[in-house]
């Protein structure tokens, strides 16, 4: 086995005596990994203690007490599978969401293209059937069926899937494993394509799940799944992408060993701009699939495996680049304040929040937050405190800085905010590096 850094070492009394972490009696964390049952020994990153990044406060729940969670993440010594504990349940997170998908615009032109693209190449028709495992609000499986392809979504979260269903696709509401793919299957129902988009992340019994996608899976069927890349979090330093409500984070390479172990074989494999840095996998039946697996999977595969994403030692700096992201962030903002610029945050998308836990930024650094959904604006982000106001306010204030929090979208911002060189500001961006921009 590769680079498992922490299992032998040598006696403090006895030098040139390499014992084991179980013979001095030393206790394991006793988390184990949710793929391959190898208890986690290798932390990836620590990010502390953090609230969860989507339960942003009214005013009176100011004076209440604030539940927080260990937000520390865990690299698998056998599968390298990175990973967050399940310290909150999936039952308390996703059965009411606050996350509609139809609300951004770039998403709907992604998903729309991604339609056109699996119709043309799959030579998909009104025979076939679509089922989409967290379907949201239908934002992607309305263009299935606008084109007359009877598509079927899953979602937990009640409050999203009843939207889908006013907008006239069937939905069901509950979370998807091995139980509800046998149920669907004894009723007649198989999938020719089964979608996955940013999902995979957020599934704690990632077996239970991977394993009702092989059984809901049509012979000739089709996977398709997208999530954030791990090769891109940890190169582009995106700690932040890391929060309770995220499971599991993917090389392409552990990804593949999740399905293959599932009968699903992987044959294709892109690189999406989405989400900082997202992969897009297809899948199929491993002993019936007939399409050629393509070069850009053994590309992916040797990109990584260069990279070394199969050694622990690859995963254990990651931390250390973290802690250093957070200090010198903070030189930046106590440099600003200290001589007497005023910072205001831009946007509070999730991530925002393990960013502003994680390295303590209240009110003490910026004074409000601006954000274009109207659902926050006179809520408070959780754990910080910090107040969300409408972006209009910003021409206000004329704040010197503007500390972008949703950085995967810099340029559209920076573009959008150009203004405010007017009265000659600025704009910060925390990730990869602490750095304040003018123009991209
Ligand atoms: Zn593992």
């Amino acid at each position: 086995m590769t680079g498992r850094i922490s299992e032998n070492f040598e006696h403090a009394d006895r030098p040139g005596v390499t014992v084991t972490r179980k013979e001095v009696g030393e206790l394991g964390t006793g988390i184990f990994c949710r793929f391959c049952s190898t208890e986690l020994e290798q932390t990836f990153v620590d990010l502390g203690m953090s609230p969860l990044c989507e339960s942003f406060l009214s005013a009176e729940q100011l004076n209440q007490m604030e539940p927080f969670y260990p937000l520390k993440a865990y690299v698998c010594g056998t599968c390298f599978l990175v990973q967050v504990g399940e310290y909150v349940s999936p039952e308390s997170i996703f059965t009411e969401y606050a996350y509609f998908s139809s609300y951004s615009n770039s998403w709907l032109r992604h998903v729309e293209k991604y339609t056109h693209n699996m119709v043309a190449r799959f030579g998909l028709s009104s025979k076939d059937r679509v089922v989409e495992l967290g379907s949201n609000d239908g934002y992607l499986l309305q263009y299935f069926v606008r084109k007359g392809i009877p598509a079927l979504g899953i979602d937990p979260a009640r409050n999203v899937a009843k939207v889908a269903v006013e907008k006239g696709i069937p939905t069901i509401t509950g979370f998807f494993g091995v139980e509800l793919a046998q149920e669907l299957v004894r009723k007649g129902t198989k999938a020719d394509l089964l979608i996955g988009n940013n999902v995979l992340a957020q599934v704690p019994d990632i077996n239970d799940f991977v394993e009702g996608m092989h059984l809901l899976l049509s012979p000739g069927g089709i996977i398709t799944m997208e999530f954030p890349h791990l090769m891109r979090l940890i190169e582009g330093n995106q700690f932040d992408t890391i929060y309770h409500e995220h499971y599991s984070y993917f090389s392409f390479t552990t990804a593949e060993r999740i399905f293959r172990k599932h009968g699903v074989a992987l044959f294709d494999v892109e690189e999406q701009k989405s989400h900082g840095g997202s992969i897009r996998i297809y899948g199929q039946h491993a002993d019936s699939g007939t399409r050629p697996v393509s070069n850009r999977v053994r590309e992916l595969r040797e990109r990584e495996l260069g990279a070394r994403y199969n050694c622990l030692e690859t995963y254990a700096s990651f931390g250390e680049k973290v802690v250093e992201t957070k200090r010198n962030l903070l030189q930046l903002l106590i440099g600003l304040k200290a001589a007497g610029n005023t910072i205001v945050g831009y946007g509070a998308p999730g991530k925002a929040n393990t960013l502003l836990n994680y390295c303590g930024i209240r009110n003490d650094f910026l004074d409000y937050i601006v954000d274009r959904n109207s659902y926050k604006h006179g809520r408070f982000t959780p754990g910080t405190h910090i107040e969300i106001f409408p972006p209009e306010r910003i021409s206000r204030d004329r704040p010197d800085y503007l500390f972008i929090l949703p950085w995967n979208l810099k340029e559209e911002i920076v573009q959008q905010m150009s203004f405010i060189r007017d009265w000659g500001g600025r704009f910060i961006v925390p990730v990869p590096k602490p750095e304040i921009v003018s123009e991209f």
